[in-house]
């Protein structure tokens, strides 16, 4: 690659800052697509990459989709997003993450981190010491704030039961099968919600004793995680991991539906095209999945409290069936529909 402008999701970023700090070993980029609508807001990723490139593709890629991700859900944040670009062995100490967090600082609000891959609570207190720019930290039992998993969750349970309304005409789960990928966090709010209502699941994960434990709870089934990607189910829920949904998985779908909280569900855009070729009703990633970077900016921006939260979460329908209505009248995919709306939003049209 040339230079930082010649990376495909560079898109027009209003800036990516590189942080070295000598003395604790800290290297990391941080990445703002657009201020357009707030602080560039977005979590900080620690992790190990084969080649800087790859680090620099990365947070690129994931600042721009914050962007996305924060406009839709109708959010006062931009988009941003952070890698620290870890040694083999994923050494982290404290002195680094404060540098980190000094970095933050030094941009005086026009980036805003939170936990990605890597990160956890205790980085952010940390982060917290030496910068006012950070969400995602501990808070008091009922206040807004705390881990997000749960508001994603109820958000992609919200947006399951809109999907199914629209492709199957039902509005309840009652009777329905979902095959959920992933057992975790996200999958087992989920999966506990729509048993609830009445629908068999089949679960799996690459952690199979997880996966037993989520079925034990929701009488579920496991099944092997070769096996989800063609069940025969009334919709697939993909909570574990991206670019699942490529040329060949996409021919072997046995659904109606696909609408899951994991990012970057499509390997590349043309799988938009494909799923919808099939038939199969597509929920955007990044709209579906928005819950807890809803739950984030209120705690961060403190504009509301958990009633405010729900009643935010509850719009996700309603975005999803604009997105399916604008798809059905254009004949755009709805991935398609949901990258023009956004960026409408944050005057990139
Ligand atoms: P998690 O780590 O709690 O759960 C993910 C699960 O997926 C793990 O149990 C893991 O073993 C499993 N898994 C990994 N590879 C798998 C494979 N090949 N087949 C089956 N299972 C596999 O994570 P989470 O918080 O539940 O997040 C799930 C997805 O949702 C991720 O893509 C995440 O980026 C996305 N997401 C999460 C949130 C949130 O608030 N937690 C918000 C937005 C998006």
């Amino acid at each position: 690659m040339d230079s930082l402008w010649d990376y495909p999701d560079f898109d027009g970023h209003e800036f990516a800052h590189f942080v070295t700090d000598e003395t604790t070993g800290l290297r990391a980029i941080i990445a703002v697509h657009s201020t357009h609508l707030g602080p560039g807001a977005g979590g900080t990723r620690f992790w190990h990459y084969a080649k800087t490139g790859d680090a620099i593709a990365d947070v690129l890629r994931l600042s721009r989709g914050m962007s996305y991700k924060n406009a839709m859900a109708g959010l006062p944040l931009g988009g941003g997003k952070a890698v620290i670009l870890a040694d083999a062995a994923r050494t982290k100490t404290p002195g680094m993450i404060a540098a980190f967090g000094r970095a933050v600082g030094g941009l005086g609000g026009r980036y805003v981190t939170a936990e990605d891959v890597g990160v956890n609570v205790a980085d952010m207190v940390e982060i917290s010491k030496q910068t006012k720019f950070v969400a995602g930290l501990p808070v008091a039992e009922g206040a807004v704030g705390g881990d997000p998993g749960p508001h994603t969750s109820y958000g992609v349970f919200l947006g399951v039961k809109a999907a199914v309304k629209r492709a199957l005409g039902r509005d309840s789960l009652a009777g329905l099968h979902i095959a959920l990928q992933g057992a975790g966090s996200v999958a087992g709010g989920l999966a506990r919600r729509a048993a609830q209502e009445g629908a068999r699941l089949s679960i799996t994960d690459i952690d199979t004793a997880r996966a037993q434990k989520l079925a034990d709870e929701v009488g579920g089934a496991v099944v092997a995680p070769e096996a989800i990607m063609t069940l025969e189910a009334d919709v697939l829920s993909p909570n574990a991991l991206g670019a699942i949904l490529d040329e060949q998985s996409i021919a072997a779908l046995n659904v109606p539906i696909v609408a899951g909280g994991a990012n970057n569900q499509l390997a590349t855009p043309a799988d938009g095209d494909r799923v919808q070729a099939r038939g199969i009703l597509y929920a955007p990633d990044y709209v579906i999945n928005a819950g807890g970077i809803i739950n984030v900016s209120t705690e961060y921006v403190g504009d509301g409290d958990e009633a405010v939260v729900r009643q935010r979460i509850e719009a996700i329908p309603g975005r999803l069936e604009q997105i399916w209505a604008e798809s059905a009248a254009t004949g755009r995919n709805p991935a398609e529909v949901a990258d023009g709306m956004a960026r409408k939003l944050i005057g990139r049209a």
